[in-house]
């Protein structure tokens, strides 16, 4: 309702408006919905505006006024939500469906609000009229149809209620799908697909803000010896626990993800090589220095160890070129006799 209309409504004339609406509705056959009720206020108030010129034009045609013809006017010529658009259950559009859902409820209390409001007042104004009996039926005609009217919002409120839990429900739905398909089963790490994108990413935002960028890649020693030895299922185990610690020491804003079989990655947005080697060497320590025991019976697994390599990003540089450096440092650890850290060579002119 606009902000003019809605103080004329408060005036004396808003008296006499609800009333003649509630008349002419009646007159026409016209169910007395809060938006019916709405629309003729706004025809009353306004005859030869576009709305009032429309809805004289569909009267003298015999339009019926259903729900869908009302709905189509409001949402034409009426400034709010629409209250029947398709819910959608998909990324951006649910956010706007679920605001534009819960402003439709705020709308229709607000406008059973107001119709109340001036149909209480109407009546009171109605005291002051000589003949009883046309008094009476007048209040009886305001009292039913504001009854109709706040029953129909209450199944407005529950239908959009309703709605409003479903697409909160979609979104949901669609939270667990996007968390599934980027998270690492075994581990719960961030996945390969989820780590390309992300270190994509953060090359981009590393140029747009000059800042630095270190990426490192860890794999865990002579692992198929221990899968060998103590079979695939504690090989498990043992990615597990190592996961853990990569994942507790590259918590956010860092990420950690699980590259491959018993491959790890870390990206360390804003950060150098010092600060990358520093929580690297704690990592390899804490892994190294653990003795690892099978759960079932208790054995002594003794020791593993983990390489890892990393690289600092050159200004510009491509995540693909960033990830062949930080691999060569893993190399470079692997001859060098595994069980430590070792920094990629800058990047060379020529490359
Ligand atoms: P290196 O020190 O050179 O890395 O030796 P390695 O034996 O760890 O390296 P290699 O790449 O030859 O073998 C990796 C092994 O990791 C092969 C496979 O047995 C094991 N592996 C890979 N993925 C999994 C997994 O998901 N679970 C288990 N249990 N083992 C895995
Ligand atoms: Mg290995
Ligand atoms: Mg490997």
């Amino acid at each position: 309702m606009s902000h003019e209309l809605e103080i004329r409504l408060r005036g004396p004339e808003g008296f006499g408006l609800a009333r003649k609406a509630i008349e002419e509705m009646e007159r026409h056959r016209i169910w007395p919905t809060s938006l019916n009720f709405e629309l003729w206020i706004h025809f009353l108030a306004a005859p030869n505006a576009p709305l009032g010129q429309e809805m004289t034009r569909m009267l003298s045609a015999g339009t019926a006024f259903t729900d869908q013809v009302s709905e189509e006017l409001a949402a034409l010529y009426l400034p709010k939500a629409k209250l029947n658009e398709q819910i959608r259950d998909t990324g951006d559009q649910l956010s706007r469906e679920l605001a534009s859902v819960s402003a439709a409820i705020d709308s229709a209390k607000q406008s059973s609000k107001a119709y109340g409001l001036t149909l209480a007042t109407a009546s009171q104004s109605l005291a002051a009229e000589k003949d009883v009996a046309s008094l009476e039926a007048t209040v009886k005609t305001l009292a039913g149809a504001t009854q109709r009217v706040q029953l129909e919002n209450q199944s407005l409120e529950k239908r959009l209620s309703e709605s409003s839990s479903e697409v909160a429900r979609l979104r949901e739905h669609l939270e667990l799908v996007r968390r599934e398909a980027t998270t690492d089963g075994l581990t719960n790490l961030a996945n390969r697909k989820a780590f390309d994108e992300e270190l994509e990413r953060a090359c981009l935002e590393a140029d747009a803000g000059r800042g630095c960028l270190t990426l490192a890649l860890i794999d865990i020693d002579h692992f198929k010896g221990f899968n060998d030895t103590w079979g695939h299922q504690t090989g498990d185990q043992v990615i597990r626990y190592v996961a853990s610690v990569i994942g507790r020491v590259g918590a956010t804003p860092r990420m950690a993800a699980r590259y491959g079989g018993e491959e790890f990655a870390l990206i360390f947005p804003n950060e150098d090589r010092q600060a990358a080697s520093v929580a690297l060497e704690e990592i390899r320590e804490e892994i190294g220095s653990r003795v690892l025991k099978r759960r079932s019976t208790n054995e002594d697994l003794g020791n593993i160890t983990v390489s890892a390599g990393f690289a600092e990003r050159h200004p510009g540089e491509s995540a693909h070129s960033l990830m062949e450096r930080a691999d060569a440092a893993l190399y470079a650890s692997k001859h060098g006799g595994r069980n430590r850290v070792s920094m990629a060579e800058p990047l060379s002119d020529a490359a």
